[in-house]
């Protein structure tokens, strides 16, 4: 099977999995315990911790381990609004193509909590400008949450601005750079980042865990999502995952050098050139990172594509099946392309163990389905 959705979830690295399968036996005791072995686990813990820290520019003491990127936006948006300051202050502003969750969280909050969102709409290139964020800023506006690197398009919003932006106007700013983390540089504090969501199993770690930073969080009164036994200094209860946050660390070590094998065999360029050479009609939807490209290919009948390579590739098509019918992804719609569009929209993410083979392989069955 050749596996082109490493968007959805990266391939377990191999020094994670050597790592994980190490740490199994030995990690078992709980890190909260005062014993020698609780405390073994508490300073691997601690080590992930700064590793995290340390890629984006923040202090330990500012990252709190979760169980992933969903969690993590749970938390920074649903744990923003929950404190005092912000109780007449309740209007955020979130992009129309958000991943899914953050959707459904503010969704929540409208229900429940009272708080209005206002949508700002990429705009067709699949950027989220400054500019279209400012026009809806309220003076109740209190929070600003506009993804780093969109998991579909693969296109890169200017944070700098919108930090900037959000700063002069005493707004907290969140990301989720669940797509960006160890891809692009990332600093909380040039790009005045308040609140920021992270996932392992994007980057070659494992599923199931993941981190927020919240800048000088001492200083807040967030309530936590889950309630629990006082970790994480009672902002996310559970016991800590010692052996998937240790993978997390290791995933933070090596997916650079594999992310650097993606950038140099320039899969996307490999693809776009292989199309063009066979005469495919194609689209290529915004500007992306390296190991992602959004193409459409108006004359290909990519159903039967899809249908008919099923057992070849594993590849993400621009519709989601909803329970009960067949939506298209709002993520496309946002960028103003429609249903039909849509459908012949593929995300194409690589991963470090694609090889031309498997590019071209693709190339010639998108041709077969071409008239
Ligand atoms: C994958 C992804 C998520 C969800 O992350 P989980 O760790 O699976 O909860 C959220 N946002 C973006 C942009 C993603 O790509």
């Amino acid at each position: 099977m050749i596996y082109f959705d490493s968007a959805a979830s990266y391939p377990l690295l191999d020094d994670v999995k050597q790592d994980m399968l190490c740490s199994n036996d030995i990690l078992f005791a709980n890190p909260s315990s005062s014993h020698q072995l609780g405390v073994e686990s508490s300073e691997i813990i601690e080590h992930s911790r700064q590793l995290i820290a340390d890629a984006i520019n923040a202090l330990p003491s500012e990252i709190i381990f979760t169980s992933g990127a969903t969690e993590s936006n749970n938390l920074a948006i649903k744990g923003h609004f929950s404190q005092p300051d912000y109780q007449s202050k309740k209007h955020i502003i979130i992009s129309a193509y958000e991943h899914k969750c953050v959707h459904a969280i503010t969704d929540f909050l409208v229900r429940t909590s009272g708080v209005s969102v206002s949508v700002v709409k990429p705009n067709c290139d699949g950027i989220v400008s400054s500019q279209a964020v400012s026009e809806l800023i309220r003076p109740e506006t209190s929070l600003v949450s506009v993804m780093h690197v969109n998991n579909e398009l693969g296109t890169v919003n200017p944070l700098k601005e919108i930090g900037q932006l959000c700063y002069e106007h005493n707004i907290r700013f969140h990301t989720d750079a669940a797509q960006s983390f160890m891809k692009k540089m990332m600093d909380v504090d040039e790009l005045n980042i308040d609140y920021l969501s992270i996932s392992a199993h994007k980057i070659g770690g494992p599923k199931g865990v993941g981190a927020i930073y919240i800048r000088e969080r001492r200083n807040l009164m967030l309530e936590p999502v889950i309630h629990g036994a006082g970790q994480e200094d009672g902002l996310r209860g559970g016991t800590l995952a010692t052996v998937l946050i240790k993978a997390f660390g290791k995933a933070i070590d090596s997916f650079p050098r594999n992310y650097a094998h993606i950038i140099e065999q320039d899969f996307k360029c490999h693809l776009i050139t292989l199309l063009r050479d066979l005469n495919v009609p194609y689209i290529v939807n915004g500007h992306s990172i390296p190991s992602l490209l959004s193409v459409t290919l108006p004359d290909t009948d990519v159903q039967s594509l899809m249908r008919s390579t099923q057992d070849q590739f594993s590849l993400a098509v621009g519709s989601a099946c909803s329970s009960k019918e067949i939506e298209a992804s709002h993520v496309l719609t946002s960028i103003g392309l429609d249903r039909t569009t849509a459908d012949k929209t593929l995300r194409l993410s690589f991963h470090h163990g694609n090889e031309y083979t498997d590019i071209e392989q693709l190339a010639v069955e998108i041709k077969k389905y071409t008239h």
